[in-house]
């Protein structure tokens, strides 16, 4: 099935004993056991499992095209699990452009039980090579990364994790399973920041990690899940459920909107570059192309000028509002290299620009208004 349809379906059910179509929230932390203490209806004791999660993961699994999901309290806590389920003095190649809490759980985290990573530039197919070790165990790719929307070549890393016999992550948030299947280009496991697109209202935090088959890996994940117990609450469960159905058609819209407003600020007077994977003179437009189905809602926009100057354009903006995050209908502008602090490379005149569903033109008057 397509994933409109997918997006609707998966994981939902009519109830049998109410006729109820949109499902209930189930609070309930513990659930009855049969005569015989057995549990036939499958669950036992929330932090394990329950109907809402077991929806959601349902579903997610069906997005991306996976055997499994597990669903997480924030994508943090899915990182977490992931790097849980290695073994100490086992090596991880991330990204240099990870999520900063992904690389800052390596650095920080990880590493004081043992875990080595090395960061690397993905779209550097040599670097990856280089800095492969006997003892790498899992390659991660962001894809398009964080806050210049570079583009990773995913079957090319993957091909290389697969030589040398590492598992396989890409975490798919900014793109979202309507964009881009990582798992069909080579990747094992897939790592989601509901938070983000899938969730979709800016109202609740969630993380996901779907595994294209049922293995050792995942077991360990499912494991971590249910005894470290980081599990998303059923309302959680029940909102990013709620939020996926729009999903492929708020993605488009995004994705509509953002090529929009690429397009009017590329070549602006007052703007020195977009960084967008939609426009064919990002580096890889032609790896995006390829890969994804359109080019997402995410940009940054480097103001000629410097720091006071793009923080001028921000405070300017009257439709975007000044906020981290992203993915929600509304549109979000953020000083990037402020929040990441010291030690960012991000240049001091760029802003990340989150692009909602409003009228892509009320966006591009805003902007103009602000620049001027
Ligand atoms: C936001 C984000 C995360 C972290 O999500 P949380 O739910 O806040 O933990 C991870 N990866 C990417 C790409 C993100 O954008």
């Amino acid at each position: 099935m397509r994933i409109e349809t997918v997006a609707i379906h998966a994981g939902a059910h009519v109830d049998p004993g109410t006729g109820a179509v949109t499902p209930a929230i189930h609070p309930s932390t513990t659930f009855e056991r049969d005569p015989d203490g057995s549990y036939t209806r499958g669950f036992l004791y929330s932090r394990n499992n329950n109907p809402n999660r077991e929806a959601l993961e349902e579903c997610l699994a069906a997005l991306e095209g996976g055997a499994a999901a597990a669903a997480f309290a924030s994508a943090s806590a899915a990182t977490s699990a992931v790097l849980l389920a290695l073994e100490p003095g086992d090596h991880v190649v991330a990204p240099m452009d990870a999520y900063h809490g992904t690389s800052r759980l390596l650095r920080e985290t990880f590493a004081r039980w043992k875990l080595d990573s090395t960061l690397v530039d993905m779209t550097d197919l040599a670097a990856v090579r280089a800095a492969m070790r006997a003892s790498t165990r899992l390659v991660w790719v962001e894809t398009p990364s964080n806050p210049l929307w570079k583009i990773t070549d995913i079957a090319a890393v993957g091909e290389l994790a697969r030589r040398a016999g590492a598992r396989y992550v890409c975490d798919n948030t900014t793109a979202t399973p309507v964009l881009q299947s990582p798992l069909r280009l080579g990747a094992d496991l897939v790592v989601h920041a509901t938070t983000k697109y899938l969730g979709g209202h800016g109202d609740v935090l969630g993380g996901a990690v779907v595994s294209k088959v049922r293995d050792a890996l995942f077991e360990r994940i499912r494991v971590v899940q249910a005894s470290a117990g980081a599990v998303p609450s059923p309302f959680d469960c029940w909102l990013v459920r709620r939020g996926i159905r729009t999903l492929p058609y708020r993605v488009r819209g995004h994705s509509e909107n953002a090529l929009r407003v690429a397009t009017f600020l590329h070549g602006h007077r007052k703007v020195e570059a977009v960084h967008y994977p939609g426009l064919p003179t990002h580096a890889a437009h032609d790896v995006a192309r390829r890969q994804m189905t359109a080019f997402g809602g995410m940009m940054s926009v480097q103001v000629r000028g410097d720091r006071a100057r793009a923080m001028d354009v921000a405070a300017k903006l009257r439709v975007f509002t000044r906020a981290t995050s992203f993915g929600g209908t509304e549109s979000l502008v953020e000083h990037r290299a402020s929040i990441e602090g010291a030690g960012t490379r991000t240049p001091d005149n760029l802003l990340r620009l989150s692009i909602g569903l409003e009228h892509p033109d009320d966006l591009i008057e805003d902007l103009e208004q602000a620049l001027s």
